[in-house]
């Protein structure tokens, strides 16, 4: 069956175009505190978009609330922005951590939502919360974002497996500033920029590589999910060709979803 990711490019022309859609309430919050961003999403009562907004922002480290009232006062900023957008107070949202994280990091994101004045309702594991959004009640979501590579295996509906590891696009950046010799937020630009993906990819494929050396690993012990249908998420995926050169060294064909950085944030509002 075909994946439907109406609802994935519809919030990506949404953020793009700083426009909200006309849908009734009860609002759906969600907010994504990454390593390389911060995303709010609102969404309706069956989880289609109706506005976000995005920050590239450096407040998280490895999962982990590193510079909490910048956090703060980014989401705060955002807040404000898709209120302005859809006429209405967002009161209650929810959030996400890599899976895994526990004590008083697993409750710092719901302290900064809470300081910038959303409610924390509830707190999902990242890529559960890419399930969620890409509607899949049997697969493996893999979600690698700027400073982790996570996944979660859903089973009839259920999770039936998660695990994390600290190895993301975060560290492509700093091989790239290696091999070039240049700062990290230079090597960051460079990544990003879809005309320079040809050329590095070459230096970044060994990293590309323990990605999904990494993801093969936390599978090794499970053979009963070799066929299910594995789907690659988070703002890494967006490198060109990623879908070819993960399959390769995973040694399964995975899928990348559009806009594959927005489908964790999509996923985190549909449990507010
Ligand atoms: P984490 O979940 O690990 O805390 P995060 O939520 O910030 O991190 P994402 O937003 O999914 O993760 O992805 C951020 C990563 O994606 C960063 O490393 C960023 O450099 C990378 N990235 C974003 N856009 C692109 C692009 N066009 N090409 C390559 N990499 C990109």
């Amino acid at each position: 069956m075909e994946t439907d990711y109406s609802r994935i490019k519809q919030l990506h022309h949404l953020i793009e175009t700083k426009t909200a859609t006309k849908l009734s309430g009860p609002y759906k919050v969600g907010v994504d505190l990454g390593t390389a961003d911060v995303v709010l999403v609102v969404t309706d009562n069956e989880g289609n978009p109706v506005a976000g907004s995005m920050r590239w922002a450096s407040v998280v480290r490895d999962g982990l609330v590193v510079d909490f009232r910048g956090a703060t006062s980014i989401v705060e900023e955002l807040k404000d922005e898709v209120e302005q957008l859809i006429g209405v107070k967002l009161e209650k949202g929810a959030t996400a951590v890599p899976p895994g994280t526990v004590g008083r990091n697993a409750l710092a994101c719901g302290h900064v939502i809470a300081g910038a004045g959303i409610e924390p309702v509830s707190q999902v594991d990242e890529p559960v919360a890419a399930a969620k959004a890409l509607n899949i009640d049997h697969g493996i979501v893999v979600d690698i974002g700027g400073g982790t590579t996570g996944i979660a295996v859903l089973k009839n509906g259920d999770l039936a497996f998660t695990a994390d590891e600290p190895t993301g696009g975060t560290h492509i950046s700093l091989v790239l500033s290696g091999a070039y010799n240049i700062p990290f937020a230079e090597a960051e630009h460079m990544k990003r920029d879809e005309s320079q993906h040809r050329k590095i990819m070459p230096v970044i494929f060994p990293v590309v590589e323990k990605m999904a050396t990494i993801v093969k690993d936390m599978l090794a012990g499970h053979r009963e999910y070799h066929d299910y249908p594995v789907y690659v998420v988070g703002g890494t995926a967006y490198l060109q060709d990623f879908e070819t050169h993960f399959s390769k060294a995973f040694g399964r064909r995975v899928h990348v979803p559009p806009h594959p950085l927005l489908v964790t944030p999509l996923g985190i509002a549909m449990f507010g």
